[in-house]
């Protein structure tokens, strides 16, 4: 046994799940065919989840901790793991025990057949409601159509790179504003998918609210599409194309009826044009906000202190 598998585990206010997680890794990584570490990224949890890690990696040196200095999201979480693992692939998955510790050993199996990213496509997700699935598919369905990058749709936050992809994430992915599941599937390299079912999930509550999966939604497509952008140029094009029509429309009347009343035709349109210019305003808005995220550079994410991190992360 000479390679190694990083398993990067995100966790926020998970102290439900915490040891059954680990009682339960510590039971099936025992057979894997690699050698592994857990590297637990704390996200500013308020409960008793630090404690609980603390105690985990005082007893376990295969347990690493990674403690944020507040709440960064479960992005930032990923990303901050995948910076600190030392292994010849990372794992990346969650705390809540919904995604099956078994895929693990899959994982690796195709590691050794070569493939390079592996996403983890959930056939099922029984735990989301109707309307998340419903909404998940038209957000896949819509952000394949406006932007050039393909999306799986159902892909997870639950997938697998090797050393290599994961030092291209490290590397070249630093954006603010950012979606790691379009970056996993569009990097390149040699790649598979593995079906799993989603498990429901063992403790607690989702930490995404609808309005925070609207936030990410809309925030992915305009990192992954400029179409919004050109939106000015089909609605000026819409509107020149209507106005053409009123001209015609008013000629036609005062030839007809002499001179034309217009004041509804004005108000009407008038209307209809300021909605247009707002609307296209705010989408500029929108770029211009994550311009300036990306300008201001600040940091992804804060480390207060780490547990049985030996020598600095690789990045
Ligand atoms: N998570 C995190 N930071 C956050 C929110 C969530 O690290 O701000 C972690 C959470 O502890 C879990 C994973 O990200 O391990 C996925 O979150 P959750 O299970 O709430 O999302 P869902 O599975 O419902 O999509
Ligand atoms: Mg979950």
């Amino acid at each position: 046994m000479d390679k190694k598998i990083s398993v990067v585990v995100s966790v926020y206010n998970e102290e439900k799940s915490l040891d059954e997680f680990y009682r339960e890794a510590k039971r099936i990584f025992a057979d894997l065919s690699w050698d592994y570490e857990l590297i637990f990224v704390n996200d500013g949890s308020q409960d008793g989840s630090l404690d609980i890690l603390r105690r985990l990696a005082g007893q376990d040196p295969l347990v690493k901790v990674i403690n944020f200095s507040r709440n960064f999201g479960h992005e930032a979480a990923m990303i901050a793991g995948i910076d600190y693992a030392r292994g010849d692939g990372v794992v990346c998955m969650d705390a809540d025990l919904q995604h099956p510790l078994e895929c693990v050993q899959e994982i690796l199996d195709r590691f050794e057949e070569g493939y390079e990213v592996i996403n983890m496509v959930r056939t099922k997700n029984k735990t989301a409601g109707l309307i998340k699935n419903f909404t998940s598919a038209a957000f896949y369905s819509l952000i394949n159509r406006v932007s050039d990058v393909h999306f799986e749709p159902n892909a997870s936050d639950f997938f697998a790179l090797t050393a290599d992809a994961a030092r291209v994430l490290r590397e070249n992915y630093r954006e603010k504003v950012r979606f790691l599941r379009g970056y996993v599937q569009n990097i390149g390299f040699k790649r598979t998918t593995i079906q799993y079912e989603a498990r429901p999930r063992f403790a607690g509550e989702s930490k995404y609210s609808i309005r925070s999966l609207m936030k990410f939604s809309i925030n992915t497509i305009l990192c992954f599409s400029d179409l919004p952008l050109k939106l000015g140029i089909y609605s000026g094009v819409g509107v020149a194309f209507l106005g053409l029509l009123v001209m015609i429309y008013t000629i036609w009347t005062w030839a007809k009826y002499g001179t034309p009343s217009g004041y509804a035709t004005i108000v009407v349109l008038l209307c209809f044009m300021f909605a247009v210019m707002f609307l296209l305003i705010g989408i500029i808005g929108e770029y211009i906000a994550i311009l300036f995220a990306e300008l201001k550079d600040r940091p992804v994410y804060i480390v207060r202190d780490t547990e049985n991190m030996d020598g600095e992360k690789k990045a």
